[in-house]
């Protein structure tokens, strides 16, 4: 019996149709079962059903716990941004690698998991003049938000066996950037097993460039996260092929809910032409299995679509001669012999 996941998709437009069809054969050739429960974000549902179906996918993604998203059209409302409010997702998870056949600047190889607060910082308060000459804003930095944050990095820390960096300007910033700090400092205490180190903001930036084989999980507050994001997406060239998760926590700093998404639009152009790259999807799907705890078909997931593309099996975008169907089929059927169990000889 292969272990059974309930999974809720969020329908989407343009390549939405597409790539769900990508992921549904993908997900046929894994050694675990995903039961999609469908949620129709499509523009004519949106408008047909009304808030409605924001109720519906709440109510399928709390029950779930985990949800896969399709692109959807920004029109009236962000599915996006309403499902962040909904659904408390205060932390997101962005890994940016280097991935072959996207071409980039950077010359080195770039694999770094960006885990962010996405609320607080200073972007929770536009600030305020003073006067005609001055403004002011405030940085918001809490306890909870961190330590959501901090336990998600060295879980996940702790599952891949990788290091954490937690990074802040707390020599400047000595209250709300020590704060940050002193609360991950008391994270990483109950993860003894786990290597945490700490570096100024500005100085890991330049370290990143020069030195990126030494960095795998940082840790950042919501616009340090937000820079770090766009430098390392900038670096890898990957703007396009990124997906992340949403996260919600529990009062414990459990997760309660993840949604998983590629960075990437509805691409209007190219829809229902079978040339959308689905490699985005996939690279969510792989975190989505992660997250179920099934780290090595996740991995299977990953290594074979990043393997496919460095052997040159590519969708047009990437300068390839794949359809969406036939890149599907290639990474599908790899996934499929490198997850089968060996003969034992007798
Ligand atoms: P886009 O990402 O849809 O497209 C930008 C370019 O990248 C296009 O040329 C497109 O063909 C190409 N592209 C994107 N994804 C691709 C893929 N998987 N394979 C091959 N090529 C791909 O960005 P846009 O044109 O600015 O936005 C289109 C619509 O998507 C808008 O309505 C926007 O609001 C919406 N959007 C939704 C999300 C989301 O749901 N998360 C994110 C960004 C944009």
């Amino acid at each position: 019996m292969r272990p059974t996941y309930q999974v809720t998709e969020l329908l989407g437009d343009g390549i939405g149709p597409e790539l769900s069809r990508a992921v549904h054969t993908l997900a046929e050739a894994l050694p675990v079962r995903l039961e999609f429960r469908e949620v129709d974000l499509t523009l004519a549902n949106r408008r047909d059903r009304g808030p409605k179906i924001y109720d519906e996918a709440v109510e399928s993604i709390t029950a779930t716990r985990v949800a896969l998203k399709h692109p959807t059209a920004t029109a009236e409302e962000s599915p996006n941004a309403i499902l962040r409010r909904r659904l408390d997702l205060a932390v997101i998870h962005r890994p940016v690698y280097t991935i072959p056949g996207v071409p980039t600047n950077f010359r080195r190889e770039l694999d770094l998991d960006i885990v962010r607060i996405a609320t607080g910082g200073t972007y929770d308060d536009p600030g305020r003049m003073i006067g005609e000459d001055g403004a002011v804003s405030l940085r918001i930095v809490e306890r909870g938000a961190v330590r959501e944050a901090a336990r998600y990095a060295f879980n996940l820390a702790r599952r891949t066996g990788k290091r954490v960096t937690s990074s802040s300007k707390y020599t400047i910033q000595k209250a709300t950037d020590g704060l940050f700090e002193q609360v991950a400092r008391e994270v990483a205490g109950q993860f003894p097993e786990v290597p945490h180190g700490i570096e100024l903001f500005d100085a890991m930036l330049g370290k990143v460039i020069m030195t990126p084989e030494k960095f795998q999980i940082v840790l950042v507050l919501n616009e340090y996260g937000d820079f770090l994001s766009d430098m390392a997406c900038g670096l890898a060239g990957s703007l396009g092929i990124g997906a992340s998760a949403n996260l919600g926590f529990d009062p414990a700093a459990v997760v309660r809910v993840a949604l998983f998404d590629a960075a990437h639009g509805t691409a209007p152009d190219i829809a229902g032409k079978n040339l959308a790259n689905p490699t985005a999807i996939f690279l969510a799907l792989s975190m989505l299995l992660y997250q179920l705890g099934e780290i090595v078909v996740g991995k299977a997931v990953k290594d074979t679509t990043l393997d496919l593309l460095r052997q040159g099996v590519r969708t047009g975008d990437l300068g390839g001669k794949e359809s969406t169907e036939t890149f599907t089929a290639a990474v599908a059927q790899e996934v499929a012999r490198r997850l089968r169990p060996q003969e034992v000889a007798p």
